[in-house]
């Protein structure tokens, strides 16, 4: 049976996080399991932007230095990667988001190794439906341990462990796979492929500070105060789904990973550890609108009511600051750049705009009366 170890744990301090993330991987047999002395062992980070750790944005850097610890105090070799989504004049901002996350420096005061998915180099994969490119330090690590954040999503409604590889995908690429796969049954086959072809070991997800409402940006802070911890990422997003309220068969995004037995999702057949022996629930949780309609509808009313719910990116021209990132992260080109106006005939509503502008001025406007007349009726 899979087993998700899920711990409590109300700080960053770094001591704090060594114990308690140390007794929850004894849970899965220890790190000897897993580590040997001189192994290079790549954590995958969250580092979605330009994102300070307040936001819960990204995995908070103290987290990350609390594994770097114990994985040097077992003599081994650290690795930090991610590539951060979008664009800022063309040029992927994953160097700066590792300066703004705090994670560079951590590196530098621990002894890690950054490496920026962006710059080094690609390795070609080929599964059945997709042919990619993946960062090539993770065909070079020895042992990879995903370091996914817990946080919404406004159009994938929840993003943990399995989506947090789409990272691996260096620098603008994947504009162009937001472009191939538009809707969310779609984009997750390509995640079920990334999960295929990257060998991770260990999924330890920082759920400390996590992100509710219109994330994986936009959101607010919520302090769930755990540590989720497993070998299989799917299981993993299986527990944290049911922590903030979702079952996962619910999320279209998990469809294929459901169907290629990524890993385990049924609860039942999931073995719950640590501090709980079942999924605590996360009280007042905000999930994203996109989900709160999926439950205020039967299936039959629902397509027909998201048509006329719909709600469009907008640019709120008071918040914009000119930066131009949504305007060279957008997968079809739709925006504008001197008047950030959408052109919705070209718009994918792949809602990357929304994710990436750091300044909240992508906004989810309902532009149909009738749309809000229900939602108002409906409160989502
Ligand atoms: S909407 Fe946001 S991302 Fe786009 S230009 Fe304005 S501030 Fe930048
Ligand atoms: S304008 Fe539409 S297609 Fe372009 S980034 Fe925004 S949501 Fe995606």
């Amino acid at each position: 049976m899979d087993k998700v170890i899920i711990k409590n744990c109300n700080n960053y301090k770094v001591e704090d996080l060594i114990v308690i993330i140390n007794s929850g991987i004894d849970l899965l047999g220890g790190w000897g399991k897993f580590i040997r002395p001189q192994m290079t062992v790549l954590l995958k980070v969250n580092l979605i932007g330009p994102k300070t750790p307040d936001t819960a944005a990204v995995t908070h850097p103290e987290f990350v230095r609390a594994i770097t610890r114990i994985l040097m105090e077992r003599r081994c070799k650290v690795w930090i990667g991610d590539s951060s989504g979008g664009a800022i004049a063309g040029i992927s901002p994953t160097g700066r988001s590792f300066v703004v996350s705090g994670l560079e420096k951590v590196a530098m005061e621990e002894g890690a190794i950054i490496k920026n998915f962006d710059r080094e180099g690609v390795v070609k994969i080929d599964t059945s439906a997709w042919e990619m490119y993946l960062a090539k330090p993770l065909f070079e690590a020895d042992f990879i341990i995903n370091l996914p954040k817990l946080k919404t999503h406004s159009a994938g409604i929840y993003t943990g462990a399995v989506k947090n590889l789409f990272g691996c995908i260096p620098g603008l690429r994947k504009a162009a796979y937001h472009k191939r796969a538009p809707n969310p049954k779609e984009f997750g086959a390509v995640l079920a492929a990334i999960n295929e072809s990257v060998n991770v070991g260990l999924n330890i997800m920082d759920g400390i500070t996590a992100m509710q409402g219109e994330g994986p940006t936009a959101g607010t802070v919520y302090h769930a105060e755990k540590i989720l911890i497993s070998t299989d990422p799917l299981a993993l997003d299986a527990v944290a789904s049911k922590m903030i309220g979702i079952n996962i068969e619910d999320n279209p995004i998990f469809d294929a990973a459901r169907e290629r037995n990524l890993g385990e999702w049924r609860i039942e057949h999931i073995k719950v550890e640590g501090d709980y022996c079942t999924p605590p629930k996360l009280p007042k949780f905000k999930l994203p609108r996109a989900f709160k309609l999926r439950k205020k509808v039967n299936y039959g009313l629902m397509v027909a009511v998201i048509n006329l719910l719909k709600a469009r990116p907008k640019i709120d021209k008071n918040n914009c600051k000119n930066c131009n990132i949504c305007v060279e992260s957008c997968p079809v080109c739709a925006i504008d750049r001197e008047t950030k106006i959408i052109n919705y005939d070209k718009c994918i509503e792949c809602m990357c705009c929304h994710e990436l502008c750091m300044y909240k001025a992508v906004k989810l406007k309902r532009e149909n009366y009738i749309g809000k007349m229900i939602s108002r009726l409906l409160k989502i």
